[in-house]
């Protein structure tokens, strides 16, 4: 058994990924984004690609999700994952997984 295995991660969080989650609910919401595929393959590769681009924040969160992250609160952060989420829906769209 490898530690992995027997410790608990789940504690273990990113926090550019609860918000790249949270811009991608918001911008599947905008008119903009109307005609835009949202099946699983479409919105794991935007989650991915804008992923990719960002700057992973990790932290481990003893207290679950009680707190809202600092990050929430960082406004240019906040910028900068609604960039890399409006850029990744509109490059998933152009070229869908499941056109190529
Ligand atoms: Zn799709």
């Amino acid at each position: 058994m490898t530690r992995k295995e027997n410790y608990d991660f789940s504690n273990l969080v990113n926090e550019t990924e609860e918000l790249v989650f949270e811009e991608l609910e918001y911008q599947l919401d905008q008119d903009w984004t109307e005609n835009i595929c949202r099946c699983e393959d479409c919105l794991l590769d935007m989650a991915a690609l804008s992923l990719n681009s960002l700057e992973p924040r990790y932290r481990v969160s003893l207290l679950g999700s009680l707190y809202a992250s600092a990050l929430h609160d960082d406004e240019q952060a906040r910028e900068e994952v609604r960039q890399a989420v409006i850029q990744a829906i509109s490059k998933i769209h152009e070229n869908p997984a499941h056109n190529r």
